[in-house]
């Protein structure tokens, strides 16, 4: 396997990036210099109002980057039909406004799970890219049937996780520190398993409107999760000026 062959490293983790470029930038800001290599875990766009910038952005940073929902969705290899209409309109506008060269990029963007170093990448969950791992209803039966060490996953848009002490003990993994930059650190142990959200770079839906992001050491085999502010009001005036919906420009702000 690949993480025989290579020395450990730092992999810096973004998910659900979706068109906040704004965002994108304070996490990668933030993050320089903690890391080897760019993962990320899918929804490079969607709702936000630079599907363009942002794939432009992460395209040439990124070592894996594995497709999402919305990626499927807007570049036309799903239907929009399973998504709410205020989703399904942010869709539209994001397909009307991607140049040919990001439609085809998109459409090329692999399918999870990826294997990385000793762990595993995926966007909803192991066994379906499009799963919610919302509680433990998913996360559990996910858990004791994992057979590596952890899987980090995205999709959801809530930082944390989920994970199985070592004696077997079921916990969810989440951070309600208000600092800004490192909020919590977790430290894997043997014999437990686990499952890491990084949170949602552009779209946070945990109750906090700031961009989120970890860094998986894998020599240490440490999660160190992060949260910081981004210009809000700039990507807001964004999508205003492109008239995508209301609801999409506010809910930015109470991070829903
Ligand atoms: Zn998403």
């Amino acid at each position: 396997m690949l993480g025989l062959l290579v020395p450990a490293l730092r992999y810096l983790i973004l998910s659900d990036i979706h068109s906040n470029l704004e965002a994108l930038d304070k996490c990668l800001e933030l993050a320089e210099g903690k890391y080897d290599h760019i993962l990320c875990l899918g929804d490079l766009v969607g709702y936000g109002p630079d599907p363009n910038g942002a794939i432009e952005r992460i395209r040439p940073l990124a070592k894996i980057i594995i497709r999402g929902n919305h990626d499927k969705a807007c570049s036309g290899l799903t239907d929009a039909e399973e998504f709410n209409p205020l989703a399904r309109i942010g869709t539209e506008w994001t397909r009307s406004v991607l140049t040919p060269e990001n439609i085809e990029y998109l459409r090329s963007l692999p399918e999870g799970p990826a294997e990385v170093d000793w762990f595993l990448i995926v966007h909803g969950s192991l066994h379906d890219e499009d799963d919610y791992m919302l509680g433990p209803a998913q996360a559990l039966p996910e858990l004791r049937n994992l057979s590596v060490l952890a899987v980090c996953f995205g999709h959801t848009h809530y930082q944390g996780g989920f994970m199985l002490a070592p004696k077997g003990r079921f916990q969810s993994i989440r951070s309600t520190s208000k600092n800004n930059g490192l909020t919590m650190t977790l430290q894997l142990e043997d014999g437990g398993r686990y499952l890491i959200n990084p949170g949602s770079v552009g779209q946070p839906r945990d109750g906090d409107w700031r961009a989120g992001f970890a860094i998986l050491d894998a020599d240490k085999y440490q999660v160190d999760y992060y949260r910081t502010p981004y210009d809000l009001p700039a990507t807001q005036q964004k999508m205003r000026k492109a008239g995508l919906p209301d609801p999409l420009i506010r809910r930015l702000e109470y991070g829903r």
